[in-house]
């Protein structure tokens, strides 16, 4: 299969040839169609599977649908996971003209808070640094609003870390009809409660 027979924009496709990524992996193959069809995702998939683009793609394809109305929040463990997904969603989004914020801990959060106020189409973050934002200015919560997609990269790890109860308040702030998306490298009870938490209703795939 081609990343156009998975059902993604030329454009995609065209950006993808242009990155060096010509076959779609198998994590790719699985997840891209279910994910276009509107489905709930988890995948069992580790790093270096291209699992970062599985999500990325369909959430980029609806962003060219409906710029205006499409947003994805998507949430990792640690600052530098953050980091990388948000220059994927970068590199692979830059022919839209994509607006992506690396809301992660470490950095001044003023610039962050002003950065969400403006409504990026991606939201990249640790789940401590987003619920401190929203819980600082109520008003940031509301952003949140239009969320389409969420994503919970390497999500065993993210309950892990003990961010049930930021997870919590991110949550609340998202509109109920949304899709969700859960990679993990592992199946483990964290991963259980974590499904339940998010309301994920998934398609499940081992990669
Ligand atoms: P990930 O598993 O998301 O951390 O991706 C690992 C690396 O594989 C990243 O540097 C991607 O740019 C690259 N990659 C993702 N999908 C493909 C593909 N279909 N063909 C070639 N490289 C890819």
């Amino acid at each position: 299969a081609t990343f156009a027979d998975l059902g993604l924009s030329q454009w995609l496709v065209d950006t993808c040839e242009a990155l060096g990524m010509k076959c779609p992996t198998a994590v790719q193959r699985r997840c891209i169609p279910r994910a276009l069809a509107g489905e709930d995702v988890l995948g069992i998939a580790q790093t270096g599977s291209g699992k970062t683009a599985a999500f990325a793609l369909p959430i980029l394809h609806r962003l060219g649908e409906d710029p205006y109305g499409v947003a994805a929040l998507a949430l990792a463990p640690t600052r530098e996971l953050a980091a990388q997904l948000a220059e994927q969603f970068r590199a692979l989004g830059a022919p839209l003209g994509i607006r992506c914020l690396a809301a992660i801990g470490g950095f001044e959060s003023l610039g962050q808070a002003k950065g969400l106020a403006r409504r990026p189409h991606v939201v990249v973050a640790t789940p401590g640094r987003i619920a401190t934002l929203v819980k600082d200015d109520p008003d940031l919560a509301k952003v949140f609003a239009r969320t389409k997609f969420l994503v919970l990269d390497e999500a065993d790890r993210v309950l892990d870390v003990n961010f049930e109860e930021e997870l919590r308040v991110i949550f609340s702030c998202l509109p109920k009809k949304r899709q969700t998306f859960l990679f993990s490298a592992t199946m483990s009870d964290n991963l259980r409660s974590l499904l339940e938490l998010s309301g994920n209703k998934s398609y499940f795939f081992e990669a």
